[in-house]
């Protein structure tokens, strides 16, 4: 029940999907047409514009959105530029700013129902995986936080016949533009260190996923971070997006999405020189011995497909199964990828919701139909799936393929529940399966044998190597990708807090 996990100012008081909604998520949608935050306050688009977000899970619409173009980008920029130099949030003790974060995230858990659902219904993540979210971003809040207290903002350096020290300061304002996978979570990931570190920040969201990242922004208001700190842009790719990636102003430029956009991002910063961190997609691998747990592995795979429906970045999306079990592998895999209940993101008993929108449903069943044309053997159909009484909603069905590794479903990201097995035979082949793609962000390799786990999981030509699991982010151990995965530091590392502090070496010679 969910009164049972109500907090203080979380009532019910309809129902969707069955399912009992917190009063502040009403109240919220019916507020529309929503708001950018700049300076401490909603703002409309200069022109009025809108657009529209849905419900993924019925197809229904949510709420209507400012649509912010190059002007209203520009103007929040110059906001959160002038709050970096008079708000005195870049001056404050750090002890003070680090109170402030955990007020913030003390805020967010006491409205964790709220934004969950908010979370859900925008981007048809299942509730408890949206639960899962939030927690993340009020532990990331709290882990950088904490951490800005433990950074020596002077460094004294023992160097021959001079004084010197290394000094750090913050950079000033912060873009960050974050895709529709994992809105909260990824929001956290991005402001929590740059904000910790004494920065301001400007936050385009994905368009299909605007509505936690804006609901934050009120409560950051709410509990007094000072206006001007953290300023959301709502828009399109192609116009808010696009503004923010070009803005001249920023000292830090973050961009989490696909490959294809990451290039145009980081064109633009390098044509402002500004540094960029890109986060991108992923073709992970799982390398699959004959001495692992079979039930624990094929579950932990199943899992980890089939989690967000597979938009995941980091997903094992290569299953590479040892000759000796792959019979047995597949047989196991198909049966508990044919047993995973399909509904509408709210229901209590849905274990998978829906694909983001149409256009992401069209991509996975494309996928699915290019990867049999160029001779991929299909092993469990897939296809679209519906849901009752959800006749709206954007639902597939997992699929299993196998063939060549050269198939475009085994090269290309998908972003969906599917996966593509091949068989292996040596500890050499596997690795060298595995390594094989253009992408570098997450692999996994599976087997009893702990001693050959950390040999392969070592040989990952990635920026995580993981053992007997897959999807393993813990703070404080950094998360990045390489090749085309990503470049410039990665997220929820001390490694991340660094890249937030502008340093200054200051010496006399003696
Ligand atoms: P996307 O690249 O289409 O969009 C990401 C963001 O960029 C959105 O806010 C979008 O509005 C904006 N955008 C679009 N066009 C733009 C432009 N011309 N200029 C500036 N901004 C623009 O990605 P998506 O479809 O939202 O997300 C899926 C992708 O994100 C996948 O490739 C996935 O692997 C990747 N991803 C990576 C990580 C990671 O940590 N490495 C995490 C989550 C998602």
């Amino acid at each position: 029940m969910l009164a049972e996990r109500i907090n203080e100012g979380e009532f019910i008081m309809a129902t969707i999907q069955g399912q009992e909604l917190c009063s502040k998520v009403e109240a919220f949608l019916a507020s529309g047409p929503l708001q950018g935050w700049v300076g401490g306050k909603g703002v409309e688009a200069a022109d009025g514009g809108t657009f529209t977000t849905h419900d993924p899970g019925t197809g229904e619409v949510l709420a209507e959105v400012f649509s912010y173009q190059k002007g209203d980008v520009d103007a929040a920029v110059a906001v959160a530029d002038a709050a970096f130099k008079n708000s005195g949030w870049a001056t404050m003790p750090v002890n003070e700013r680090s109170a402030l974060l955990h007020r913030l995230a003390d805020a967010v858990e006491t409205q964790i129902e709220t934004i969950s659902q908010l979370e859900s219904l925008d981007c048809g993540k299942i509730l408890e995986q949206a639960r899962g979210d939030v927690q993340n971003f009020i532990d990331t809040m709290r882990y950088f936080a904490d951490l800005a207290l433990n950074i020596e903002r002077r460094t004294v350096l023992a160097v021959k016949n001079h004084e010197a020290a290394v000094v750090r300061h913050p950079w000033g304002p912060c873009g960050f533009i974050i895709p529709w996978n994992f809105p909260f979570l990824l929001l956290g990931w991005g402001i929590a260190p740059a904000l910790a570190a004494g920065n301001t920040v400007v936050v385009k969201p994905a368009e299909d996923t605007p509505l936690s990242t804006l609901y934050l922004a009120q409560l950051a208001t709410e509990i007094g971070i000072p206006d001007g700190v953290i300023n959301i842009v709502p828009g399109l790719g192609e116009t808010a997006g696009k503004a923010v990636s070009e803005n001249a102003s920023f000292c830090r430029m973050s961009f989490t999405g696909s490959p294809e956009v990451g290039r145009l991002v980081a064109a633009a910063s390098g044509a402002n020189l500004t540094p960029v961190k890109l986060e991108l997609g992923g073709k992970g691998a799982a390398v699959v011995f004959d001495d692992c747990d079979m039930d624990f592995t094929t579950d932990g795979l199943v899992g980890a497909i089939t989690f967000h429906t597979g938009q995941v970045c980091c997903d094992a999306t290569r299953w590479l199964v040892h000759k000796n079990i792959y019979d047995e592998f597949v047989g196991k895999v198909k049966e508990k990828m044919q047993q995973v209940a399909i509904g509408h993101p709210l229901g209590a008993a849905t274990q998978m919701g829906p694909v983001v929108n149409a256009k992401q449903r069209e991509r996975v069943l494309g996928y699915l139909e290019k990867g049999v044309a160029g001779g991929a053997e299909l092993v469990l159909e897939g296809g679209a799936a519906t849901v009752d009484g959800c006749d709206g909603g954007h639902y597939v069905k997992p699929a299993l393929l196998a063939g060549s590794l050269d198939n475009v479903a085994a090269v290309e990201e998908i972003f969906g529940p599917v996966a593509f097995l091949a068989p292996f035979e040596t500890e050499e082949e596997g690795i060298r399966l595995a390594n094989a793609t253009d992408y570098g962000l997450a692999n996994s390799v599976w087997s009893q044998d702990l001693a050959k786990c950390q040999r392969v999981a070592e040989s990952f030509e990635a920026g995580n190597g993981w053992i007997n699991s897959h999807n393993v982010i813990v703070h404080g151990v950094p998360y990045a990708g390489v090749k085309k995965s990503g470049m410039g530091g990665g997220v929820v590392s001390i490694e991340t807090l660094l890249d937030y502090y502008r340093n200054i070496s200051v010496i006399r010679p003696l």
